[in-house]
Parts: C-alpha cells; structure tokens; sequence
C-alpha cells in the first residue's frame, strides 16, 4: 500500500486515477502514469481532514504488490507532488494534529517491535489511551493541590505554611503513592520492553547449559538473537513469561588473542556491570567452593546475586528455597527439573513482575525517568510543607515532569529523537 498524507488530496487523487476519490468508501481504480498509461489497478481510500489518522488528507492506494510495480507507483505519487516520508512522519503529523499524544505515537513504534505478546498487549493499551489517561489524572489531581498550595502564597501572615491544611497534606500524600505505583508498574514494563540481564557464572560442568535449555525449554521459548544487535556468542536470549531474559554466560569470557573475540568480551562485561541479577551455579555436592568464591569475587558486587545449587538430584537434596549470607539459594535440579520453577519464581520476582499480569505500563526509559522526577519533587514538596514558596516550587517541577510524559513542555529536539525511531511508512 502507498500511503499519501497532506492538502488538497482530492485534487491530487483527481490526477491519479482521472476521477474525484469517494470519502470513507474503497473504489476500484486504475493508477494512471503522466501518458494515461495504466501503472496497476487496486482500490482507493480516501479520508478526507480531518477525520483521518493524521488529521490531514489521507489517500490509502492499494496496489497488486510486488517491489517493482510499488515503485512505480510510489514514483509516480512524487511525480504528481508527493514527497516520501520521513521515518515516523505520518505519527509525527497525527501527534502535531492533537490525534495522538507522545505517549500513544510511542506505542505505535512498542506496538510494531514488539517481541512478544505480552508486550505487544501492553504497548496496544497504551496506543488506546490507557497510560495517558492516567497520566491526565495525575496532573489534573496535581493542578488542584498547586491552586491550594498557591492560593496560601497569597496569604503571608500564615505563619505555618500549609502545614496545618489537612486536606493539602492529605492529597500530597496521596497523589504520591499513586505516583510511586505507577512507577513500579512503568519499571516492570520496561523490563518488558528491553530485557532483564541476567549473568550466568559457576565452573564447567555444573549446569549451566542444562539450566538455560530447560529454563527456555519450559516455555517453549525461542532462544533468539537480541534484535538490534549483531549475535554474539556469549549472550542468548530466552523468554519466561514473555519477558526477555538476556543470559550472559561468564564461561565465555576468557583471554582471548583474536581481536573479534575481545570485542566481544569487552562488549559482555559492559552488560555484566549494568546486569540485574548474577546467577551462580554451584554443584549442590560440593556446595559453595573458594573457585566458586573466586568467580563471585570477580563480578561486580552491586548486583544481586542468587547461588543456585544445582544437580540436588545427585546430592540427594530435595529442591527448595532459602536464605544464606544475605542470599537467596535455590537447590535445584536442571536435569530433572525439579525445583526449576523456584527460580522461575525468582527471576520474576528480580524483574518487578511477580504478580502483575494486566496492569503493566509499556514504559520507555524517559518515562520511568520523567515519573521519577516527579516522585522525587513530591517528596520534597512534602518535606517543605511549612516554606509554602519552595513547597509550590517542587509541585510546580512535579507537574512539568508529568507533562513531559504526554508532551507539554517536550523540547523539539526529543521529538525529533522520538519519531527518527519508527519505520518509514507509519
Ligand atoms: P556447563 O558446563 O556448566 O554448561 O554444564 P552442562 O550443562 O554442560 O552440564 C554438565 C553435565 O552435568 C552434563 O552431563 C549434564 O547432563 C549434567 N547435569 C547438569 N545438570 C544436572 C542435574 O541437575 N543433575 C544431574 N544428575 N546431572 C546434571
């Protein structure tokens, strides 16, 4: 399909197809080149502004497919004054038309890279509003307390501030624990969104391919390569309930002469320090070894950490979970799979997802940060309720954090950053 978005379509389909486009019907058509020579046949749509997605004239042609003859038409669309589309353009106009907001043009590029269901089901709720609405009622609720708290900044001789205001603290304090939920819902969405790491280290032989295969052999899970960039063979990816779960395996990370392969091990330790959770496998007969201590020793220690005992099966140890040195140990057995769904458990524990299920928010990164803000900002505005100036600062900067979500206050050059990342063509 070729996709035309702008002014005066009717005059531009008029060329094309040598008649008057019908609004909102599929008509059969020729698509004419400049000599009246026919290019393909197929049906036209016409959605005149503003009832269209971009709230402009839209003209939807429909050809037989096919690289060639779709160049042709597409030249031909240039020919009569069309320019092609900038990566993103047509939800870039749809957002500058007020179709959509930021939040909902984000979802359209989640909703197309989506890697699994559940995170194609949570960027679709997104795109239908269901974030933004949040977010409105989070800013509406915000407005109120700074018209309470600003009103006071007329009445000086108030020596107390707003402190004494029941109402005031009381919305504050609630608008913050509505605040700090949705952040937890955001964050476990973008886990969602790009992935847990996870770090995989114990000696040879204990386990460690035998607890990845079944691991994603549970889920009947693909192991793919991490879209975007090139496979590298220290890293696979597997799923557990839809969530990507990047395992770096340390094993693979030895000395290495040959340039590619260093760059690689340079690559995996750069995500092992910024890794979520390190994995380490030990051999539940032996249990935790100094070579094992030596291996936890050279991964970074702000990780959390979980030791899995493995081949419990041999030890003659039953599965289960427990609590040593400050770290969760789960005896288990890869090969029979018995207590592997404890760690399954785990792993969605460490991702924020344990007992999520609908609710997650799709969360991109500036999100998660613009909520942070202003979670941050309400604090404060709650420390500084008797400075009644500095407590509507901090709920004047918590709303501008919240407003940035949707749009209001976003600078061009974030908007430019956000639609250069979609496909041509949407
Ligand atoms: P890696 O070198 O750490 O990746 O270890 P592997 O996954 O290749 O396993 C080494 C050997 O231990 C293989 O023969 C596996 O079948 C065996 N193994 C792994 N996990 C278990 C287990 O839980 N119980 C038993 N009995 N054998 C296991």
């Amino acid at each position: 399909m070729v996709r035309v978005s702008g002014r005066d379509l009717e005059g531009f389909a008029r060329v094309l197809v040598g008649r008057d486009p019908v609004a909102r019907r599929a008509t059969l058509g020729d698509f004419l080149s400049a000599s009246g020579e026919v290019l393909d046949r197929g049906i036209l749509l016409y959605f005149p502004a503003p009832h269209s997605f971009t709230g402009e004239d839209v003209l939807e042609l429909q050809g037989h497919g096919g690289p060639v003859v779709m160049g042709l038409l597409l030249k031909r669309c240039v020919e009569v004054g069309a320019r092609l589309a900038e990566p993103g353009e047509f939800s870039q106009r749809a957002y500058l038309n007020d179709k959509l907001d930021l939040v909902q043009a984000e979802a359209i590029a989640d909703l197309i890279e989506a890697e699994t269901t559940a995170a194609a089901r949570s960027a679709m709720r997104s795109l239908s509003g269901e974030f933004s609405r949040e977010i409105h009622g989070l800013v509406d609720r915000l407005i109120e307390l700074r018209m309470r708290v600003e009103a006071a900044l007329d009445f000086p001789e108030e020596e107390t501030g707003v402190l004494g205001d029941a109402d005031v603290v009381q919305r504050l304090g609630g608008l913050r624990a509505e605040v700090a939920a949705l952040l937890g819902r955001a964050r476990a969405g973008s886990v969602l969104r790009s992935g847990m790491q996870v770090v995989l280290a114990g000696l040879p032989n204990v386990g460690k391919s035998s607890l990845l295969n079944r691991l994603a052999g549970e889920e009947r899970a693909i192991v793919t390569e991490i879209a975007g960039t090139t496979r590298d063979l220290l890293r696979e990816t597997i799923q557990i309930e839809g969530i990507p779960i990047h395992v770096i395996d340390t094993a693979g990370l030895r000395q290495s002469e040959d340039p590619v392969e260093r760059i690689g091990v340079e690559r995996a330790w750069l995500a092992i320090e910024r890794a979520d959770l390190v994995l380490q496998l030990v051999d539940a007969r032996n249990g935790e070894t100094d070579a094992d201590r030596s291996i936890a020793a050279s991964l970074p220690q702000q990780v959390e950490r979980i030791v899995v005992a493995n081949k419990c099966d041999l030890a003659g140890e039953v599965a289960g979970r427990s609590e040593r040195e400050g770290h969760v140990w789960l005896s288990l057995s890869a090969k029979s799979g018995e207590g592997v769904a404890l760690l399954h458990d785990e792993l969605l524990r460490v991702a924020g997802w344990s007992g999520r299920g609908e609710d997650v928010v799709l969360a991109r990164e500036r999100h998660v940060q613009a909520l942070t803000t202003a979670q941050g900002r309400l604090a404060e505005a709650e420390g500084r309720l008797g400075q009644v100036e500095l407590c509507a600062e901090e709920l004047r900067l918590a709303h501008e954090a919240l407003s940035r979500i949707t749009s209001e206050f976003t600078a061009d050059d974030l908007l430019g950053e956000i639609f250069s990342r979609f496909c041509i063509g949407k």
